[in-house]
């Protein structure tokens, strides 16, 4: 099955039980517009070298569309729709004024070098700059891309455009970029694991953890669980897994990751297999790295009681009624890992008011946020006797329809 129907099974469970006819299915499913363009570049090598690039805007009844960025070999049409529409859905639960877009390039940046990736993403944004913009679409980084992709792109739109800070959020903290958006997603992780685990009357401390992916999200996950007192017990990237049943050092990790650009290696952990990392004994099992690793083959298998989805659709529809059936909590992406577009957003509003926040009164806001959310997701799925991912759909599918209806067509 295509990872947009994939999406979609869990958009049809709520529509399901709110009664949506297939029309308005229909109209709120389908994309509004899917772009797909050619970059093709010189490479430093000499070489001639094309790539297809991808932007699926979603929805924009709430406000313009905004979503990631990712380079990798994956990224098709399919993987677009499926993230695009995720983004309309979480947006809508966090209650931040934007639509729903995804994006990116079916490239590996680990055999481009960096002239190549600014090429690339110069290329890029010329073949789409008609169709982004601070009130059209505003991209992010996501896998593979970071601060300085974002300032690539904002530098090429602002060549056409005029200087336009707020094309895209994720931006260099030198260049109009927020405080605490890069761990932001993190961050967010970790408010509403809090949230999670005071309603089962348990705290952070002393939580064990098993992190899938040690990017952006999964690197400072681990960081601020541990700062509070949480036992990350293993992680892992794409070159391998490693664990310390005492907890690892996460510090003394992330400054090993910062020089050696992977896990691996780690002095104060021993290798394990990367498929044994999501079905080990934890209290809560988080999932930061691709789309689709929690399946119908594992996750009978997986023993923590909670999984919070760091990454964008880590769970297929079959492994998530398998774990509800068996009672593990499954905090969905569109409400777990929305910390990162709720400062995106913080960081477009600075940029259109040519003002800027202070990290403390970011966080406070990004904590009130993700709390009210969860509390709304909560009190839905306890009144209609649902999981919570069916919860959040309901409040997601119920704000964008509203506003569709109230903007009509
Ligand atoms: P990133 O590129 O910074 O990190 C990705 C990590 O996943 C790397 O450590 C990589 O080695 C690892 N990885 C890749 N393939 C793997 C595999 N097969 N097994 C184990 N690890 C593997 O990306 P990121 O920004 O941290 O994004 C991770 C996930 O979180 C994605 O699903 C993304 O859509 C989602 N997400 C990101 C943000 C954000 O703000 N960056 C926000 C919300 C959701």
């Amino acid at each position: 099955m295509s990872h947009f129907e994939d999406t979609n099974r869990y958009f049809r469970e709520a529509a399901k039980i709110m009664d949506l006819s297939d029309r308005e299915q229909t109209l709120l499913l389908t994309p509004n517009r899917e772009v797909k363009v050619e970059v093709a570049v010189e490479l430093e090598s000499g070489e001639l070298a094309t790539f297809i690039g991808y932007r699926v805007q979603h929805n924009n009844a709430r406000g313009p569309m905004k979503g990631g960025l990712r380079y990798h070999p994956t990224v098709d049409d399919d993987h677009a729709k499926s993230l695009a529409s995720l983004m309309t859905w979480k947006t809508a639960v966090v209650k931040v004024p934007y639509g729903g877009a995804k994006g990116g390039i079916n490239c590996d940046p680990s055999k481009l070098s960096h002239k190549d990736l600014e090429k690339i993403t110069r290329k890029f944004t010329l073949e789409i700059h008609e169709v982004i913009g601070p009130q059209k679409d505003i991209p992010a980084p996501d896998v593979n891309t970071n601060a300085q992709v974002m300032a690539w792109i904002m530098s090429e739109y602002s060549k056409i455009h005029g200087f336009s800070p707020a094309v895209v959020t994720g931006k260099p903290l030198d260049l109009h970029g927020s405080q605490g958006r890069e761990p932001a997603t993190g961050q967010g992780l970790v408010y509403v694991l809090e949230e999670v685990l005071k309603d089962q009357n348990r705290s952070l401390k002393g939580t064990t953890v098993a992190i899938q992916g040690f990017g952006n999200v999964g690197s400072y996950t681990a960081k601020f669980l541990h700062e509070e007192g949480s036992k990350v017990l293993a992680v892992s990237d794409v070159n391998g897994a490693i664990r310390n049943p005492e907890g690892l050092d996460v510090p003394s990790l992330i400054a090993h990751m910062k020089e050696k650009r992977t896990v691996v290696g780690f002095s104060g952990a021993e290798r394990m297999s990367p498929d044994e990392l999501l079905t080990m004994d934890c209290d809560v099992l988080i999932p930061a790295a691709l789309g689709g690793v929690l399946t119908r083959e594992n996750a009978a298998e997986i023993r923590a009681k909670i999984v919070l989805e760091g990454a964008n659709g880590p769970t297929t529809p079959e492994a998530d009624q398998i774990l509800n059936k068996r009672g593990v909590v499954v905090v969905p992406d569109i409400l777990a890992n929305a910390g990162g577009v709720t400062v995106s957003y913080f960081e477009w509003v600075q940029n259109i008011q040519r003002y800027e926040w202070d990290l403390e009164h970011i966080n406070r806001e990004l904590r009130r946020i993700l709390k009210r959310a969860y509390a709304r997701v909560c009190k839905e799925g306890k009144s209609r006797g649902v999981t919570l991912r069916t919860a959040a759909f309901i409040v997601a599918v119920g704000r964008v329809g509203t506003a569709t209806v109230l903007r009509g067509l």
